[in-house]
């Protein structure tokens, strides 16, 4: 009897899985593996926040595969000895993955390649997995990847992108010891936010019809309006894979309005982030485009940013969400990485850091990349852009709503719970911006 595996990773769904699909296509008995890696949880990337909703997604995903027969096998350990333990005990001749973009993914491909095939048994890697065009299909002339978004976006528009694949009736599993499903506290002990979402795929997919049903087609005019909370949240679902880009994009691009195509564009974007890391892996750590900054060492000005007090209501409304919600919208993101970056002049590893420790959907191509395009770093192409935090509280938070939401303390006086102190600025905009100028025009001169 033809065994094979499908090794889960950032594809925690059953719907639209071209690393299930297949294992099960070439063979009568699949085991749906999981492996709680003990490398990765070494470097770090294992949070609280993240480890409640992977846990979710878990428990999510057995609970989908023992609708259908069969169950999600769990190991602990090196996730490639766990492989390779499994695929022997079970005689599997064939193990599925889906590539991933990461070094760290990276190299578990080719550690998993090297010592299947020393035993005789073959890694099948899914390109169309993670994103909806695999990193690397698209390449300028003479380039190995895009480092601009636009030329990009045109290419990626006319991709053909492969069909949705339908979820499993049935799967079926050979006789194998799992472990427990894993708790979160012991993925990694902590505290997580207090209004963190629900992982897993049934919520995925009940967050993606109450999406598709009315606000997409509002997101043009809506999505950069703080206080209306208009963007689809399905950033935690497509990181952890509950959700598969590709169905969203079919099922958004069957809405054909407005709505949909300015949402369709923010999809291209994850992809672009994600075909530059798989050329420029080093780009998870290293300046894309190094500008050779000096950059602050400000103790005071990071641990105030990080707290939300520095004075600035926008920017600490942001940070405040973050640290309650573990997620904030895009344009508060882009808001309070560019004071940080900017204003304060501060390195973007630091911001990025702790935007990783809490934020549910933290990706290393997304968070990364999206913090070197705001820094300047990065492939944005007007890298000397300051964002005012006046000015864009003024366009996007216009009657301060999203402000009084999570600054309790500059509430009118006779709305309830109102009060408290607010700091003063801990910086001047005007010489904020003239300093980040100066620098960079002294450290590129
Ligand atoms: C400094 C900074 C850090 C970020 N860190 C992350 C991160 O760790 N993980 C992450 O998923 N996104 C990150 N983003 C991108 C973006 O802000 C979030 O994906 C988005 O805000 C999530 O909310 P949503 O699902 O409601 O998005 P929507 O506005 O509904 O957009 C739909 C989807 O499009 C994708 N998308 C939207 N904007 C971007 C973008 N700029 N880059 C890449 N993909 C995008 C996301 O997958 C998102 O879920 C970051 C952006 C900035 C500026």
């Amino acid at each position: 009897m033809r065994v094979s595996v499908a090794l889960f990773t950032a594809d925690l769904r059953v719907h639209d899985n071209p690393v299930l699909c297949a294992a099960l296509k070439d063979a009568e008995r699949v085991v749906p593996l999981f492996v709680v890696d003990t490398g990765i949880r070494r470097t770090g990337f294992v949070v609280p926040n993240r480890a409640a909703f992977l846990a979710d997604s878990l428990a999510d995903l057995d609970a989908a595969l023992r609708a259908r027969g069969g169950r999600l096998v769990v190991r602990e350990g090196d996730v490639v000895e766990e492989t390779c333990r499994v695929a022997a005990r079970t005689g599997a001749a064939t193990v599925h993955i889906a590539g991933g973009v990461s070094r760290y993914a990276t190299r578990r491909e080719n550690r998993l390649r090297a010592e299947l095939s020393g035993a005789g048994r073959e890694l099948r890697v899914h390109d169309a997995s993670l994103t909806t065009v695999p990193p690397g299909a698209l390449t300028p002339a003479g380039k190995d990847h895009f480092a601009v978004f636009t030329p990009y976006f045109r290419r990626w528009e006319t991709f053909s992108v492969r069909r949705v694949l339908p979820a499993p009736d049935a799967v079926r599993v050979p006789d194998i010891r799992s472990a427990g499903l894993p708790r979160a506290q012991s993925l990694a002990p902590g505290p997580t936010s207090p209004a963190l979402p629900a992982g897993g795929e049934s919520e995925a997919r009940r967050t993606l019809r109450s999406w598709l049903a009315g606000p997409l087609a509002a997101y043009e005019d809506r999505h950069d309006d703080l206080a209306a909370d208009a963007t689809s949240r399905l950033s935690p679902y497509l990181h952890f894979g509950c959700l598969s880009p590709t169905e969203l994009l079919h099922r958004a691009r069957a809405q054909d309005n407005p709505g949909a195509h300015a949402f369709v564009r923010q999809l291209a974007w994850r992809d672009f982030h994600h075909q530059v890391l798989a050329a420029r892996p080093d780009a998870a750590d290293h300046d894309y485009r190094p500008r050779h900054d000096r950059w602050r060492h400000a103790t005071k000005d990071i641990k105030a940013w990080q707290e939300g007090r520095t004075g600035y209501p926008v920017v600490d409304a942001a940070m405040r969400q973050l640290r309650h919600e573990g997620w904030m919208p895009g344009r508060a993101r882009l808001l309070a990485a560019s004071f940080l970056t900017k204003t304060l002049y501060v390195d973007w590893r630091v911001g990025a850091r702790h935007f990783l420790d809490l934020l549910v959907d933290g990706d290393i191509a997304n968070n990364q990349l999206n913090w070197q395009w705001v820094a300047g770093t990065g492939t944005d192409t007007r890298p000397g852009r300051v964002l005012n935090p006046l000015t864009q509280a003024r366009r996007f938070d216009p009657h301060d709503e999203y402000v009084h939401r999570w600054l309790p303390e500059l509430r009118p006086v006779d709305a309830p719970h109102s009060g408290g102190d607010y700091p003063a600025p801990i910086v001047d905009l005007a010489s904020a911006t003239a300093r980040f100028t100066s620098a960079r025009q002294t450290a590129t001169s």
